[in-house]
């Protein structure tokens, strides 16, 4: 049986680590994590995907005892702005797609069965919802859709992400400040004995068969364990420093490299709290807007190539106005890609040190739920048997390599075309299987058969949402509809469409909700 874990660093990927293998094991895996006093977290990383609610499930959290806690809120969906031009947007939900007769009622919309020309307003209830600012939930807590148990779902429970997939789509996700949430997951992580230790690793130690033996403290001696996970961000101390892995970059198809990021503290009373991730395209990449309780995260990503830094900060201050003027700038280099493989020997790599791809989707944080998942599934005992590792392993790289694919998708697909950055986009190599699969949209809309074959957390609508709403790509019909009936499909979109208005109707502005439950 493995007797110890000894976790090196303490951002969310620390943290989160820590807390879910208390959760899991409890008192039969002692874990200690060390982090550096002098080296500080990334600092960002504040939007989620839906599947965070498992995570927060499974360490019997409910919202009530850890939002008001993390100044978190609702994110519906992400928002994309001026993707196709300017002036345009269009979301990506939290909703899964409706079908009739087979056919998903995005094909519908396309064969002109819609009753817009908002296919996001015409497919999802959620689209609306966002325009007008609501909260998922009524003022009493009860959610806008019936099916789930407060902060849990109507699927038996105790299942991974990718066993839910498919399944049913939770409506939401949660914005929230990264470093309240790591303050949170610090007090749950050592109430339940994980060891906590401030102190720099001086030295990774290895024995005669290149394992890790312990990593040398500055203060505190040295740390042995069995196992090791690297949480060390970017640095990868462990993984790549120490035992030579190697990081496979993703630049190549995805060049944004470098971001700018702000902690802008607005009044949300007077703004109201949009619930979704606004992505606004810019000359050289896009910024991100993340709406919290008093305050929001924004940031420019660019990619180094065509843009300064002065100048990429230059265009956030500006973005955001005069409240930016006294905040200071966090100037971010970003490596992306992944290492070859995460686990090595006994060494676990978790989070940035893992891998990483641009925030477009809000991917960072679903990695590392991912990864811990798949940590505790593929646990090993002393033995370290290599199958344990292979699993891992590939399950990790099949995640990252599918999110970059629909990822380089966003940027072949926006209609965006004006500056040297959006036209080098449409021509920059693409990722094996991408070519032939864009291929096959252009006639067939994406589905489950012919999207990137393994579990990577983005389902078939997602794709539909980015091809109909970035217009780049010319796409068709299924010629079958031509020849049906579309009465039962605008009956659908009709209906969708007037819940919606209804929805707007009775429920409450997003910050009207979180005035009420923060308490403030
Ligand atoms: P870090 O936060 O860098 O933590 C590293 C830790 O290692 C620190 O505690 C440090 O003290 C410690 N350490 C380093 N060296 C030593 C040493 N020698 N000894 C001891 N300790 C050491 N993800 C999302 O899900 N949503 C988002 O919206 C999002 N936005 C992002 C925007 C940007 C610009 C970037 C770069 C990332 C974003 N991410 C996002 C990703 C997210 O921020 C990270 O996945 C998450 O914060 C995890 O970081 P980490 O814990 O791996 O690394």
């Amino acid at each position: 049986m493995l007797k110890k874990a000894v976790i090196v660093g303490g951002g969310t990927a620390g943290w989160m680590t820590a807390a879910y293998l208390k959760a899991a094991f409890g008192d039969r895996l002692a874990v200690t994590l060390v982090e550096s006093a002098t080296t500080g977290t990334i600092g960002v990383g504040e939007a989620t995907f839906s599947d965070i609610r498992h995570y927060f499930e499974f360490l019997g959290l409910k919202e009530r005892e850890w939002m008001p806690a993390c100044n978190a809120t609702y994110k519906l969906a992400v928002r994309f702005q001026d993707w196709r031009r300017p002036g345009h947007h269009f979301y990506h939900p939290f909703e899964q797609m409706r079908s009739v007769n087979g056919f998903p009622l995005a094909d519908w919309w396309l064969g002109g069965g819609g009753v817009s020309d908002r296919f996001d307003k015409d497919c999802f209830v959620i689209s609306t919802l966002c325009d007008a600012g609501r909260s998922p939930r009524h003022l009493d807590g009860q959610m806008f859709v019936q099916d789930y148990r407060d902060g849990g779902g109507d699927e038996p429970p105790g299942l991974t992400m990718s066993e839910h997939q498919g399944k049913t789509q939770f409506p939401y996700a949660y914005h929230f400040e990264a470093a309240l949430l790591a303050k949170f997951l610090t007090g749950y992580s050592t109430d339940r004995g994980v060891q906590h230790i401030t102190d720099n690793v001086d030295e990774v130690q290895l024995d005669e068969r290149g394992w890790i033996s312990g990593v040398r403290t500055s203060e505190h001696g040295t740390l042995t364990g069995d196992l090791f996970i690297d949480c060390t961000g970017f640095k990868g101390l462990l993984v790549n420093k120490a035992l030579g892995e190697p990081f496979i970059s993703y630049q190549d198809t995805l060049p944004n490299d470098r971001a700018v990021a702000l902690q802008v503290p607005l009044d949300m009373k007077a703004r109201g709290i949009r619930p979704a991730t606004t992505a606004t395209a810019q000359d050289a990449g896009w910024i991100w807007t993340i709406p919290l309780f008093g305050r929001i995260g924004t940031g420019y990503v660019y990619s180094s190539d065509y843009c300064e830094p002065e100048e990429a900060e230059r265009t956030l201050r500006a973005f955001v106005g005069p409240e930016a003027a006294e905040v200071n700038a966090n100037h971010i280099r970003m490596r992306i890609g992944r290492t070859r493989n995460s686990w090595v020997n006994n060494c676990v790599a978790i989070g940035l040190s893992s891998g990483f791809v641009e925030p477009l989707e809000s991917t960072g944080i679903f990695f590392i739920h991912h990864a811990i998942e798949q940590l505790v599934k593929h646990f090993p005992d002393a033995r370290f048997d290599p199958v344990h590792r292979e699993l891992y392993n590939r399950a990790i790289s099949n995640v990252m390599d599918g999110v970059r694919e629909f990822l380089v998708l966003h940027y072949k697909a926006a209609g965006r075309n004006d500056t040297r950055y959006w036209k080098d986009a449409k021509t920059r190599v693409m990722p094996d299987g991408l070519a032939a699969r864009l291929e096959h949209w252009r006639t067939e809309l994406p589905d489950s058969e012919n999207i990137f074959p393994h579990y990577h957390g983005l389902p078939p609508y997602s794709y539909m949402c980015i091809l109909l709403g970035m217009g780049g790509i010319p796409l068709r019909s299924s010629p079958a509809l031509a020849l049906s009936d579309n009465t039962e499909a605008r009956r659908v979109i009709r209906e969708v469409r007037s819940s919606a208005e209804d929805l707007v109707e009775t429920l409450p502005l997003q910050y009207e909700y979180f005035a009420q439950t923060h308490g403030r």
